[in-house]
Protein backbone atom coordinates (compact mmCIF):
# COMPACT_ATOMS: atom_id res chain seq x y z
CA UNK A 1 0.00 0.00 0.00
CA UNK A 2 0.95 3.82 -0.60
CA UNK A 3 -0.11 6.92 0.28
CA UNK A 4 -1.04 8.65 -2.85
CA UNK A 5 -2.19 11.91 -0.92
CA UNK A 6 -3.00 14.01 1.81
CA UNK A 7 -5.41 16.77 2.20
CA UNK A 8 -4.89 19.33 5.09
CA UNK A 9 -7.24 21.55 6.36
CA UNK A 10 -8.84 23.62 9.65
CA UNK A 11 -11.74 23.33 10.85
CA UNK A 12 -13.34 25.88 13.19
CA UNK A 13 -16.32 24.96 15.54
CA UNK A 14 -18.23 27.05 17.97
CA UNK A 15 -18.89 25.27 21.39
CA UNK A 16 -22.06 25.54 23.23
CA UNK A 17 -23.00 27.37 26.81
CA UNK A 18 -21.65 27.47 29.15
CA UNK A 19 -18.16 26.45 27.88
CA UNK A 20 -18.45 29.00 25.24
CA UNK A 21 -17.96 31.84 28.00
CA UNK A 22 -14.16 31.02 28.39
CA UNK A 23 -13.78 29.32 24.65
CA UNK A 24 -16.12 30.42 22.15
CA UNK A 25 -14.53 27.83 19.59
CA UNK A 26 -12.34 24.84 19.19
CA UNK A 27 -10.12 23.99 15.97
CA UNK A 28 -9.09 20.74 14.50
CA UNK A 29 -6.46 20.03 12.22
CA UNK A 30 -7.42 17.44 10.18
CA UNK A 31 -5.56 15.14 7.46
CA UNK A 32 -7.19 12.84 5.01
CA UNK A 33 -4.73 10.39 4.19
CA UNK A 34 -5.22 8.35 0.92
CA UNK A 35 -4.05 5.59 -0.54
CA UNK A 36 -3.58 3.87 -3.66
CA UNK A 37 -5.76 0.78 -2.02
CA UNK A 38 -8.50 2.79 -1.54
CA UNK A 39 -7.86 3.07 2.23
CA UNK A 40 -8.38 6.52 3.71
CA UNK A 41 -7.26 6.98 6.93
CA UNK A 42 -8.44 10.44 8.99
CA UNK A 43 -6.07 12.51 11.21
CA UNK A 44 -7.02 15.10 13.70
CA UNK A 45 -5.37 17.73 15.89
CA UNK A 46 -7.73 18.95 18.66
CA UNK A 47 -6.16 22.42 18.94
CA UNK A 48 -8.08 23.68 22.22
CA UNK A 49 -9.37 27.36 22.03
CA UNK A 50 -8.17 27.09 18.60
CA UNK A 51 -4.62 29.34 19.01
CA UNK A 52 -2.04 28.67 16.85
CA UNK A 53 -4.01 26.25 14.27
CA UNK A 54 -2.95 27.94 11.27
CA UNK A 55 0.33 27.32 12.31
CA UNK A 56 0.34 23.93 12.97
CA UNK A 57 -2.10 23.10 9.58
CA UNK A 58 1.48 25.25 7.71
CA UNK A 59 3.94 23.04 9.66
CA UNK A 60 2.17 19.47 8.76
CA UNK A 61 1.15 20.43 5.46
CA UNK A 62 4.67 22.05 4.05
CA UNK A 63 7.11 19.97 6.28
CA UNK A 64 5.21 16.39 7.32
CA UNK A 65 2.65 15.61 5.15
CA UNK A 66 5.64 15.43 2.32
CA UNK A 67 7.90 13.10 3.47
CA UNK A 68 4.92 10.48 3.75
CA UNK A 69 4.01 10.53 0.23
CA UNK A 70 4.63 7.14 -1.74
CA UNK A 71 5.54 5.63 1.47
CA UNK A 72 3.33 2.52 2.74
CA UNK A 73 1.38 3.49 5.63
CA UNK A 74 1.60 0.24 7.60
CA UNK A 75 4.95 0.71 9.06
CA UNK A 76 3.69 3.71 11.54
CA UNK A 77 6.67 3.12 13.53
CA UNK A 78 9.31 3.89 10.98
CA UNK A 79 7.34 6.90 9.64
CA UNK A 80 6.60 8.38 13.09
CA UNK A 81 10.56 8.01 13.40
CA UNK A 82 10.55 10.01 9.60
CA UNK A 83 8.24 12.59 10.85
CA UNK A 84 10.04 13.01 14.26
CA UNK A 85 13.24 13.56 12.53
CA UNK A 86 12.68 15.86 9.69
CA UNK A 87 13.99 19.42 10.57
CA UNK A 88 15.87 18.26 13.86
CA UNK A 89 16.55 21.95 14.92
CA UNK A 90 12.40 21.84 15.22
CA UNK A 91 11.42 20.08 18.30
CA UNK A 92 8.38 17.74 17.97
CA UNK A 93 6.51 19.85 21.06
CA UNK A 94 4.40 22.34 20.35
CA UNK A 95 2.73 23.19 16.90
CA UNK A 96 5.26 20.98 15.43
CA UNK A 97 3.88 18.04 17.81
CA UNK A 98 0.12 18.66 16.76
CA UNK A 99 0.92 18.73 13.71
CA UNK A 100 2.91 14.95 13.58
CA UNK A 101 0.27 13.81 16.22
CA UNK A 102 -2.39 14.25 13.49
CA UNK A 103 -0.46 12.21 10.46
CA UNK A 104 0.04 9.36 12.95
CA UNK A 105 -3.51 9.43 14.08
CA UNK A 106 -4.00 9.41 10.83
CA UNK A 107 -1.71 6.49 9.67
CA UNK A 108 -3.11 4.29 12.76
CA UNK A 109 -6.32 4.59 11.08
CA UNK A 110 -5.62 3.34 8.08
CA UNK A 111 -3.62 0.55 9.62
CA UNK A 112 -6.72 -0.45 11.72
CA UNK A 113 -8.75 -0.63 8.71
CA UNK A 114 -6.36 -2.48 6.96
CA UNK A 115 -6.54 -5.11 9.71
CA UNK A 116 -10.55 -4.77 9.90
CA UNK A 117 -9.65 -4.06 13.60
CA UNK A 118 -10.51 -1.21 16.31
CA UNK A 119 -7.44 0.13 17.26
CA UNK A 120 -7.52 -1.05 20.98
CA UNK A 121 -7.93 -4.64 19.57
CA UNK A 122 -4.85 -4.01 17.54
CA UNK A 123 -2.81 -2.79 20.03
CA UNK A 124 -4.13 -6.07 22.47
CA UNK A 125 -7.21 -4.59 24.25
CA UNK A 126 -7.75 -4.61 28.33
CA UNK A 127 -11.45 -3.42 28.21
CA UNK A 128 -14.10 -2.10 25.91
CA UNK A 129 -16.05 -0.24 28.33
CA UNK A 130 -14.13 3.20 29.91
CA UNK A 131 -15.25 5.30 32.76
CA UNK A 132 -15.65 9.21 32.03
CA UNK A 133 -15.24 12.01 33.94
CA UNK A 134 -17.17 15.22 33.22
CA UNK A 135 -15.17 17.85 32.76
CA UNK A 136 -15.80 21.82 32.56
CA UNK A 137 -16.11 24.34 35.20
CA UNK A 138 -14.05 27.28 33.96
CA UNK A 139 -13.45 30.29 35.45
CA UNK A 140 -16.16 32.72 34.01
CA UNK A 141 -18.91 30.70 35.07
CA UNK A 142 -21.42 31.66 38.06
CA UNK A 143 -21.62 29.13 40.61
CA UNK A 144 -25.29 28.45 39.48
CA UNK A 145 -23.54 27.69 35.73
CA UNK A 146 -21.33 25.38 37.32
CA UNK A 147 -23.18 23.11 39.87
CA UNK A 148 -25.60 23.26 36.75
CA UNK A 149 -22.78 21.51 34.58
CA UNK A 150 -21.97 19.31 36.82
CA UNK A 151 -24.85 17.78 37.20
CA UNK A 152 -25.63 17.35 33.98
CA UNK A 153 -22.40 15.01 34.37
CA UNK A 154 -23.49 13.24 37.06
CA UNK A 155 -27.03 12.47 35.19
CA UNK A 156 -24.99 11.06 32.90
CA UNK A 157 -23.65 8.43 35.43
CA UNK A 158 -20.48 10.27 35.66
CA UNK A 159 -18.64 9.28 39.15
CA UNK A 160 -15.98 12.03 38.21
CA UNK A 161 -16.54 15.85 37.79
CA UNK A 162 -13.75 18.09 37.47
CA UNK A 163 -13.60 21.71 37.82
CA UNK A 164 -11.03 24.59 37.29
CA UNK A 165 -9.57 26.68 40.19
CA UNK A 166 -8.34 29.87 38.67
CA UNK A 167 -9.47 32.67 41.23
CA UNK A 168 -5.90 34.72 42.72
CA UNK A 169 -7.87 33.49 46.28
CA UNK A 170 -7.36 29.96 47.73
CA UNK A 171 -10.25 30.49 49.98
CA UNK A 172 -12.40 31.28 47.22
CA UNK A 173 -11.72 28.51 45.12
CA UNK A 174 -12.35 25.88 47.67
CA UNK A 175 -15.71 27.77 48.40
CA UNK A 176 -16.87 26.56 44.44
CA UNK A 177 -15.51 23.33 44.82
CA UNK A 178 -17.20 23.07 48.16
CA UNK A 179 -20.65 24.77 46.69
CA UNK A 180 -20.66 21.77 43.76
CA UNK A 181 -19.36 19.16 46.65
CA UNK A 182 -22.73 19.42 48.39
CA UNK A 183 -24.79 19.59 45.33
CA UNK A 184 -22.99 16.35 44.32
CA UNK A 185 -23.14 14.55 47.28
CA UNK A 186 -21.56 11.52 47.56
CA UNK A 187 -21.75 9.64 44.64
CA UNK A 188 -19.67 11.74 42.71
CA UNK A 189 -16.09 12.36 43.40
CA UNK A 190 -14.18 15.71 42.14
CA UNK A 191 -10.83 16.28 40.44
CA UNK A 192 -9.26 20.31 40.57
CA UNK A 193 -7.08 21.82 37.88
CA UNK A 194 -4.46 24.76 38.56
CA UNK A 195 -3.72 24.78 34.61
CA UNK A 196 0.07 25.89 35.26
CA UNK A 197 -1.14 29.00 37.35
CA UNK A 198 0.82 28.76 40.35
CA UNK A 199 4.42 28.29 41.73
CA UNK A 200 5.43 26.15 44.43
CA UNK A 201 4.37 27.61 47.64
CA UNK A 202 0.80 28.66 46.34
CA UNK A 203 -0.06 25.39 45.58
CA UNK A 204 1.00 23.58 48.71
CA UNK A 205 -1.51 26.67 50.45
CA UNK A 206 -4.00 26.15 47.88
CA UNK A 207 -4.14 22.37 48.25
CA UNK A 208 -3.94 22.34 52.39
CA UNK A 209 -7.77 24.48 51.67
CA UNK A 210 -8.75 21.71 49.92
CA UNK A 211 -7.92 18.12 51.45
CA UNK A 212 -11.19 18.11 53.20
CA UNK A 213 -13.07 17.33 49.58
CA UNK A 214 -11.51 13.67 49.26
CA UNK A 215 -10.29 14.59 45.40
CA UNK A 216 -8.87 12.07 43.38
CA UNK A 217 -6.44 14.45 41.86
CA UNK A 218 -4.94 17.71 41.58
CA UNK A 219 -4.31 18.69 37.79
CA UNK A 220 -0.99 20.95 36.54
CA UNK A 221 0.11 22.68 39.57
CA UNK A 222 3.00 24.37 37.58
CA UNK A 223 4.45 25.45 34.35
CA UNK A 224 4.33 22.08 32.45
CA UNK A 225 7.85 23.03 31.68
CA UNK A 226 9.36 22.78 34.92
CA UNK A 227 9.09 19.26 36.07
CA UNK A 228 11.04 19.72 39.26
CA UNK A 229 8.61 21.98 39.98
CA UNK A 230 5.77 19.89 39.43
CA UNK A 231 7.35 17.02 41.80
CA UNK A 232 8.09 19.53 44.78
CA UNK A 233 4.38 19.68 44.89
CA UNK A 234 3.17 16.37 44.43
CA UNK A 235 5.68 15.50 47.51
CA UNK A 236 4.57 18.40 49.39
CA UNK A 237 0.83 17.73 48.90
CA UNK A 238 -1.63 15.49 50.38
CA UNK A 239 -3.58 15.46 46.89
CA UNK A 240 -2.58 12.98 44.51
CA UNK A 241 -1.03 15.05 41.72
CA UNK A 242 -2.10 14.65 37.76
CA UNK A 243 -0.11 16.31 34.68
CA UNK A 244 1.16 15.55 30.94
CA UNK A 245 -1.76 17.42 28.78
CA UNK A 246 1.39 20.25 28.15
CA UNK A 247 4.54 17.49 27.83
CA UNK A 248 5.01 16.04 24.62
CA UNK A 249 7.70 13.39 24.26
CA UNK A 250 8.18 10.01 26.54
CA UNK A 251 11.31 11.59 27.35
CA UNK A 252 9.31 14.63 28.94
CA UNK A 253 7.16 11.66 30.77
CA UNK A 254 9.92 9.93 31.35
CA UNK A 255 10.79 12.55 33.45
CA UNK A 256 8.11 13.36 35.11
CA UNK A 257 8.08 9.02 36.06
CA UNK A 258 11.28 9.40 37.43
CA UNK A 259 10.87 12.42 39.74
CA UNK A 260 7.70 10.30 41.13
CA UNK A 261 5.73 13.86 39.91
CA UNK A 262 2.76 12.52 39.22
CA UNK A 263 0.45 9.64 40.37
CA UNK A 264 -1.85 10.31 36.89
CA UNK A 265 -0.36 11.26 33.61
CA UNK A 266 -2.78 12.95 31.06
CA UNK A 267 -0.98 12.69 27.56
CA UNK A 268 -3.18 14.13 25.10
CA UNK A 269 -3.06 11.67 21.62
CA UNK A 270 -3.22 15.16 19.48
CA UNK A 271 -0.08 16.87 21.07
CA UNK A 272 1.99 13.88 22.42
CA UNK A 273 3.15 12.98 19.15
CA UNK A 274 0.36 10.89 19.10
CA UNK A 275 -1.27 7.46 19.02
CA UNK A 276 2.88 5.74 18.73
CA UNK A 277 4.02 8.26 21.82
CA UNK A 278 1.13 8.22 23.97
CA UNK A 279 1.04 4.34 24.24
CA UNK A 280 4.70 4.39 24.72
CA UNK A 281 3.97 6.96 27.48
CA UNK A 282 1.50 4.76 29.13
CA UNK A 283 3.16 1.29 28.80
CA UNK A 284 5.86 3.34 30.73
CA UNK A 285 3.88 4.31 33.42
CA UNK A 286 2.41 0.78 33.58
CA UNK A 287 5.83 0.13 34.93
CA UNK A 288 5.71 2.32 37.92
CA UNK A 289 2.23 1.79 39.13
CA UNK A 290 0.92 4.94 37.50
CA UNK A 291 -2.22 5.26 36.17
CA UNK A 292 -2.88 7.13 32.75
CA UNK A 293 -6.13 9.49 31.88
CA UNK A 294 -5.67 11.22 28.77
CA UNK A 295 -6.13 14.72 28.29
CA UNK A 296 -9.33 15.47 26.44
CA UNK A 297 -10.73 13.72 22.28
CA UNK A 298 -12.17 11.07 24.66
CA UNK A 299 -13.48 9.99 21.22
CA UNK A 300 -10.15 9.08 20.43
CA UNK A 301 -8.38 8.52 23.83
CA UNK A 302 -11.19 5.78 24.26
CA UNK A 303 -8.88 3.55 22.22
CA UNK A 304 -6.00 4.19 23.91
CA UNK A 305 -7.59 3.69 27.44
CA UNK A 306 -9.04 0.34 26.22
CA UNK A 307 -5.49 -0.68 25.16
CA UNK A 308 -3.81 -0.09 28.68
CA UNK A 309 -3.64 -1.98 31.87
CA UNK A 310 -3.12 1.30 33.98
CA UNK A 311 -5.81 2.96 31.65
CA UNK A 312 -8.13 4.93 34.44
CA UNK A 313 -10.70 7.57 32.67
CA UNK A 314 -11.32 9.32 29.75
CA UNK A 315 -11.95 13.22 29.44
CA UNK A 316 -15.86 13.81 28.91
CA UNK A 317 -15.94 17.59 27.72
CA UNK A 318 -19.59 17.62 26.00
CA UNK A 319 -18.82 20.33 23.25
CA UNK A 320 -18.90 18.59 19.90
CA UNK A 321 -22.40 19.65 17.62
CA UNK A 322 -24.19 16.74 16.41
CA UNK A 323 -23.05 17.53 12.61
CA UNK A 324 -19.28 17.06 13.04
CA UNK A 325 -18.81 13.81 13.29
CA UNK A 326 -20.81 10.59 12.00
CA UNK A 327 -21.39 8.79 15.14
CA UNK A 328 -19.83 10.36 18.59
CA UNK A 329 -19.29 7.71 21.30
CA UNK A 330 -22.44 8.20 23.79
CA UNK A 331 -22.32 8.43 27.42
CA UNK A 332 -23.97 5.82 29.05
CA UNK A 333 -24.01 5.30 33.37
CA UNK A 334 -20.78 7.22 32.79
CA UNK A 335 -19.05 5.05 30.71
CA UNK A 336 -18.23 5.08 26.86
CA UNK A 337 -18.37 2.13 24.89
CA UNK A 338 -14.65 1.82 22.81
CA UNK A 339 -16.15 2.55 19.12
CA UNK A 340 -15.64 -1.19 17.43
CA UNK A 341 -15.75 0.91 14.04
CA UNK A 342 -11.84 -0.32 12.23
CA UNK A 343 -9.34 1.83 13.26
CA UNK A 344 -10.37 4.70 15.70
CA UNK A 345 -13.69 4.69 14.46
CA UNK A 346 -14.15 8.14 14.19
CA UNK A 347 -15.61 10.04 10.47
CA UNK A 348 -16.43 13.76 9.91
CA UNK A 349 -19.99 13.54 9.27
CA UNK A 350 -20.88 14.54 5.83
CA UNK A 351 -21.19 18.25 4.73
CA UNK A 352 -18.96 19.01 8.39
CA UNK A 353 -15.94 19.95 6.13
CA UNK A 354 -17.60 22.60 4.17
CA UNK A 355 -19.58 23.98 7.06
CA UNK A 356 -16.89 24.33 9.21
CA UNK A 357 -13.70 25.18 6.94
CA UNK A 358 -11.96 27.93 8.17
CA UNK A 359 -8.78 27.24 6.20
MG1 LIG B 1 -6.15 20.25 32.51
Amino acid sequence: MKITSIDAFVLAVPTPKPMALNYAQQKLVVAEISTDEGVKGLGYSLVFGGGGAEAVHAYLETRLAPVLIGEDPLFVERLWEKMFRTDMGMKKQGVAAYALSALDIGLWDIAGKAAGLPLYKLWGAVTDRIPAYGSGGWSKYSERELIAEAEKYAALGCKYYKMKIHHADPRENAKRVGAVRRALGDGVRMMVDVNQRLDVLANIRQAQVLEEFDLVWYEEPVLADDIAACAEVAHGIKIPVATGENNYTRFEFRDLVERRAARVLMPDVCRANGFSETMRIGRHAAAHQIAVAPHVVHELSLQVVGALPNGFLVEFIDWTPPDLFEEMPECRDGCFSVPERPGHGMALARGAKEKYRSA
